[in-house]
């Protein structure tokens, strides 16, 4: 499932109009019994009518009146299934397609990129390379673009499938209202009141047929109930961590328990859920019954400590999405031992952004976190696939780039510092922003030092790149 980030506000809203739509439709289970009732009502009107002989004329008029009173409200609640959303399920297609233009253009540019690698042989090897160079850097690109993408797609059409369905679901109530219609005309139009066994003999009929009508419908409701409302429901609970459920709760005044509370929490295996969800819960505390909070704390605390855990012991920042700080460590040990002995540099390159503080002070916190998966990302596209990014620390980037010396790697870390320099970044409303890096570069010497040095040695240099006026890149000292 994607994240909550993920989503578009957009799309929250569709999901949330769609939820409003599909509960519109459900209410007609109730309804459709309520047209039972009436038929019966007239069944027993009839039946009425010949015993009290000389009132036919009130009571037909009474019975008239009963059928436009339905009519009218059958119209006035499902006046929605005739609003259609075309506009908004055209902007989703549109999405869609945007996406499946980047995937065809990746299939395009990966097929050219696997012919030239098959020419490899006949055309010189270096010549080969160079082309595939900038090619590969493009595919690597592409391949960033689509990442992200992928997920949307998935999302997307999640969406246009639910909301094709409640096309189909509405169409299907709406015939369904039609043959209601039908059979109250039926009713009205025979008149009732003519032949007794006749008209008795016809009700029955059209009620026998209404049965039918809502026992299909019922059915539907049933299965779509499963098949639309359940997957939606699954999707808005986990995207907007069940945001709407507490709006609801909130409407209704409702107390949530302590009972609630850890039967909930009995559901969840992850530490990370059940934190979010207690955060929550702290957050509509007026909702919840007196003391619960004190006595959920204990969950919280050793949900805390199990989610710090398992963090430190994972290998992909959350954030970032760049490796930890635990890879980079076992990754240059691994390469000191395999370069011992031979003559094989990798060099090492510390990032630091420039007056970081000052955008997380004039901009808050999210701003800050978006610039820096903004900055992971230029860098993620910006060097080769086999080099190594990691979150060093807060916004401090490192990278390990084997089989590397320090000219070229002070090449690529100037690389770096140009694109960020020159790119625009941009706050959570939207306002442009423009940011520097700094970096510090060491390499490995065949002379073999230890992994605190190549970090120190690092360390030292973007110090000095700081101390020395900021952006810029540091290689000695
Ligand atoms: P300098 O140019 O000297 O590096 O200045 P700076 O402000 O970037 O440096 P400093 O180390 O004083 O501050 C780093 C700031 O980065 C402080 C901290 O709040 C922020 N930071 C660290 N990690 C994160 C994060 O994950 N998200 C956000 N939004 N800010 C972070
Ligand atoms: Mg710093
Ligand atoms: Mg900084």
């Amino acid at each position: 499932m994607p994240e909550l980030e993920q989503l578009t506000e957009h799309e929250i809203n569709l999901l949330k109009e769609f939820e409003n739509q599909l509960s519109t439709i459900y209410a007609h289970e109730k309804y459709v019994s309520k047209i039972t009732k009436t038929i019966t009502k007239i069944q027993d009107l009839v039946k009425k009518t010949f015993k009290r002989t000389g009132k036919l004329d009130e009571l037909e008029k009474e019975l008239a009146e009963d059928i436009i009173r339905l009519k009218s409200d059958i119209l006035s609640k499902f006046k929605i299934l005739d609003e259609k959303v075309p506009r908004k399920e055209q902007l989703l297609w549109d999405e869609r397609r945007k996406r499946k233009e980047i995937l065809d253009i990746y299939a395009f540019t990966r097929n050219m990129y696997d012919s030239l690698a098959r020419g490899e042989e006949q055309i010189s090897k270096t010549a080969a390379k160079k082309s595939l160079m900038p090619m590969r850097r493009y595919l690597r690109k592409l391949k960033a673009i689509l990442e992200e993408e992928e997920r949307g797609i998935t999302l997307n059409e999640h969406i246009t499938v639910l909301i094709q369905k409640l096309h189909q679901f509405k169409e299907s109530i709406k015939n369904a209202i039609a043959v209601e219609y039908r059979l109250l005309d039926a009713v009205k139009l025979n008149n009732p009141f003519a032949n007794k066994e006749k008209k008795l003999q016809e009700l029955e009929d059209n009620k026998k047929r209404l049965r039918t009508v809502v026992s299909q419908i019922k059915k539907t409701l049933r299965t779509e109930k499963y098949d639309v409302y359940k997957p939606l429901m699954d999707m808005l609970q986990k995207e907007i961590g069940g945001a709407l459920e507490f709006s609801k709760l909130k409407q209704q005044k409702k107390l949530i328990t302590l009972h609630d509370i850890k039967a909930d929490i009995y559901t969840m295996t992850e530490p990370d859920e059940i934190l979010e969800y207690i955060s929550a819960i702290e957050a509509n505390k007026e909702l919840v019954e007196e003391g619960a909070l004190e006595k959920i704390l204990i969950y919280k605390l050793k949900a805390k400590e199990l989610s710090e855990k398992t963090k430190k012991q994972a290998s992909i920042d959350t954030l970032t999405k760049l490796f930890t700080r635990r890879v980079m460590r076992a990754q240059l040990d691994n390469l000191i031992s395999l370069a011992a002995g031979r003559q094989q540099a990798f060099s090492f390159i510390l990032v630091d952004i420039d007056h970081f503080k000052v955008i997380n002070d004039t901009y808050g916190h999210p701003t800050g976190d978006k610039v820096l998966k903004e900055i992971a990302k230029h860098i993620r596209m910006n060097v080769r696939g086999s080099d190594i990014i990691c979150r060093y620390g807060g916004e401090e980037i490192a990278i390990i780039l084997p089989r590397t010396d320090l000219d070229a790697a002070t090449n690529i870390a100037e690389n770096l510092r140009k694109i960020i320099g020159t790119s625009d970044f941009y706050s959570t409303d939207n306002k442009k922003l423009n940011l520097t890096i700094s970096c510090g570069v060491s390499t490995y010497g065949p002379d073999g030092v230890s992994r605190p040095d190549i970090i120190n040695a690092a360390d030292r240099r973007l110090y000095r790149a700081k101390k020395t006026g900021r952006n810029r890149v540091v290689n000695t000292g």
